[in-house]
């Protein structure tokens, strides 16, 4: 595989809990990767390591063969690692446009106190992501009024706008109803392969996770335990037996 993100042997352990035992996956160009497990199956934990905000333990880290490991998050998502910030705490007073302003600024490196100065700061670029997620009807309002669906979308535009390599999406479905999710999914995919964009997603629900992943890895108590094609991961014993009980889809999801 021609890899973008490289993991090997990836270790984080809590006191004495392995939350992340060993892990080694890789990440194609344009490839929407799901990872999935039970809860505490150490999904957010890898998230994490790979955006530099915990430390490994143990393993290595490549993003087209440079290294990420011990570096701070700010510079990995420089280097081309994007992931969905939820707008809710900070700046949910702020307009739809004026917040992808905002990460359009950051992305160009200006500083926060020149916003004030720049409320013309790429205005029409802002206006274009909007429109590729839908948004750009609602530009002018505060995104304390949208819709929590909405509030997605602009997140992801938001997201979109530091031109990731690598998109993480940690639940990025939580809290949508099922129709939602399959938006949010849809306009993901659609904007990714736009964009040649690597994903790497967690999501609840199997339904949207055997429609729009590429490939599939299955972690369980830390253990990379299968990883393949959403198909053959459907058919897993082992993956099956991890999911039974657990109040998951998994086993109502049919062909
Ligand atoms: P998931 O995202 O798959 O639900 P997590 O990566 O959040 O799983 O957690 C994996 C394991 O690590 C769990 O047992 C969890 O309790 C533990 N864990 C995660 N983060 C911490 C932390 N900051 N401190 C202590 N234990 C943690
Ligand atoms: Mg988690």
């Amino acid at each position: 595989m021609n890899a973008l993100l490289q993991v090997r042997h990836l270790g984080k352990s809590f006191g004495g809990v392995k939350a992340v035992d060993g892990i080694s996956f890789d990440l194609a160009p344009g490839e929407l990767l799901a990872l999935i497990g039970p809860n505490g199956a150490g999904k957010s934990t890898t998230f994490n390591m790979v955006n530099g905000q915990l430390h490994p333990d143990q393993g290595s880290i490549t993003l087209q063969g440079q290294a990420l490991i011990g570096r701070p998050p700010r510079d990995i998502w420089r280097m081309g690692v994007g992931r969905t910030f939820q707008i809710a705490q900070t700046f949910a007073s702020l307009t739809v446009l004026e917040n992808v302003q905002m990460a359009l600024l950051s992305h160009d490196r200006k500083l926060w106190s020149m916003w004030r100065r720049a409320a013309a700061h790429r205005r029409d670029d802002a206006l274009a992501l909007l429109d590729q997620v839908g948004m750009k009807a609602q530009a002018n309002r505060p995104c304390n009024v949208l819709a929590y669906g909405d509030v997605k979308r602009v997140e992801l535009a938001m997201a979109l706008a530091n031109d990731p390599k690598l998109l993480l999406m940690d639940e990025p479905t939580a809290g949508m109803a099922p129709q939602e999710r399959h938006d949010l999914m849809a306009l993901t995919q659609e904007l990714v392969v736009q964009r040649g964009t690597a994903v790497l997603f967690t999501e609840h629900s199997m339904d949207v996770v055997f429609a729009y992943a590429d490939r599939v890895i299955v972690l369980a108590r830390g253990r990379l335990i299968a990883q393949g094609k959403p198909a053959d991961i459907r058919r897993d014993p082992q993956v099956q037996e991890v999911y039974l009980g657990t109040g998951k889809t998994f086993e109502r999801t049919s062909p």
